[in-house]
């Protein structure tokens, strides 16, 4: 389980000066976890940067350059690092050799555990999907959806290359997940209360498994590979069947007391939906006006789509021109900018990425933008509200971002021997 709160104020800092994200990052003194330390920044940045020369990472992490010869070469002899072709210096200069992070070798497993079907993948040492499978569900019980999940690990780890090649696998679901003891606590809409995951999904291999609400795991995806990568400060907010927010504060991931940092389903936003009030049993909180369910149980019971129809139909339905859909689609995203504004005015972020079902509607962002700017005490922050970077794999970068957080916090651990 990795710690995500820590106060660790010695944590690198980015070579472009924001705090890189840091969750056990190696303590103590002598060579061994000095080399850990400067191990674990090398790697960051060349996960930040892509590949560079030596020269350029001896200037980003201010290491010497002997101590970066023997590092890079730990680093290849360990299958982290390649040296990619040579590169004319410029002045005259020797050839520059610049390095990578080797993806061709260890990958990391992520799943996600969704309402209808489970997606698992792999990742490569730089974040980028190499392989991805969604399964739907075949039964809705905890026992099928868990040995649905398990077989797809499998699957996986043998796609990997076998065990020796895996760095870690991360699981991700949504509800209440603590990743400290690996157990889902709370997760309303699949039915599951105190559901030990990491228990579950656990291998005899002794490659270690990581959970965490999947609303996090996308929060840290964002940081470490896409939308947020230089921001310090952001908020994640993931408006899908689930709503949540993942809190990245100073380059941390806060978890909070209860592992419940981010639970904001239920924030009221003084507009009072039709239909079925949330199970908090309120009809003006935000799940109750601007979750994917919701919007649809709105549409179904006004007959803009058959009863049967899914969230997906509704969007195809605004797209051919039902101003009923679209009027339903836009409310929706209005209802997000004003919680998007609340939690800017209480944060202060640099960015606030967006993701999920909410992004199907692009067309609709800027009115978004408009209902945040609204709420807001200082209306220009509505203009640091993006959309997520992570693109069609985002379940699976989201998920294997877990093990790849631990992993870059502190390598050399991780690593088979
Ligand atoms: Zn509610």
């Amino acid at each position: 389980m990795y710690s995500a709160d820590t106060d660790d104020q010695d944590a690198a800092r980015r070579p472009d000066g924001g705090p890189l994200p840091s969750a056990t990052q190696p303590h103590g003194s002598g060579l061994e976890s000095l080399r850990r330390r400067n191990t674990a920044l090398v790697a960051r940045t060349l996960l930040h940067r892509g590949p560079s020369a030596r020269s350029e990472i001896v200037h980003a992490t201010g290491l010497s350059a002997t101590s970066m010869t023997k590092i890079t070469a730990q680093m290849a002899r360990a299958r982290m690092l390649v040296e990619l072709t040579a590169v004319a210096g410029g002045n005259m200069g020797r050839p520059r050799v610049p390095v990578a992070l080797d993806t061709a070798y260890y990958r990391f497993v992520g799943i996600h555990i969704g309402l209808r079907r489970t997606t698992g993948g792999l990742l490569d040492l730089a974040g980028d999907v190499v392989t991805e499978h969604a399964l739907t569900h075949r039964g809705r019980t905890q026992k099928a959806i868990l040995n649905e999940a398990r077989e797809l690990r499998d699957q996986l780890v043998t796609e990997a290359g076998g065990p020796e090649r895996v760095l870690g696998t991360g699981v991700a679901t949504g509800g209440r997940v603590d990743p400290h003891t690996g157990v889902v606590v709370d997760h309303p809409l699949l039915g599951w209360k105190n559901v030990p995951l990491a228990q579950e999904l656990g291998t005899d291999d002794g490659r270690p498994v990581f959970i965490d609400s999947s609303v996090r795991a996308m929060a840290l995806a964002e940081t470490y590979l896409s939308a947020a990568r230089h921001a310090g400060s952001s908020i994640f907010l993931f408006i899908g069947n689930i709503v949540g927010a993942g809190l990245m504060v100073d380059g941390r991931l806060r978890l909070g007391h209860d592992a419940a940092a981010g639970t904001i389903d239920h924030l009221p936003l003084g507009h009072t939906a039709q239909g079925t009030p949330c199970r908090c049993g309120r009809t003006d909180c935000l799940a109750a006006l601007a979750s994917d369910v919701a919007v649809l149980e709105r549409a179904r019971q006004a007959g803009v789509v058959p009863s049967h129809a899914s969230f997906e139909s509704l969007v195809t339905k605004s797209r051919s021109g039902s101003a009923q859909a679209a009027a339903l689609l836009r409310e929706r995203a209005e209802h997000v900018g004003t919680a998007a504004g609340i939690l800017l005015d209480l944060m202060d972020p640099d960015l606030l990425v967006l993701g999920g079902g909410l992004l199907q509607t692009p067309e609709h962002l800027d009115a978004l933008r408009a209902a945040a700017a609204a709420r807001l005490s200082r209306p220009t922050a509505a203009e640091r509200i993006v959309p997520t970077g992570l693109g069609e794999g985002s379940l699976v970068r989201g998920s294997g971002s877990l093990p790849l957080h631990a992993f870059f916090s502190d390598p050399v651990p991780m690593l088979p021997v």
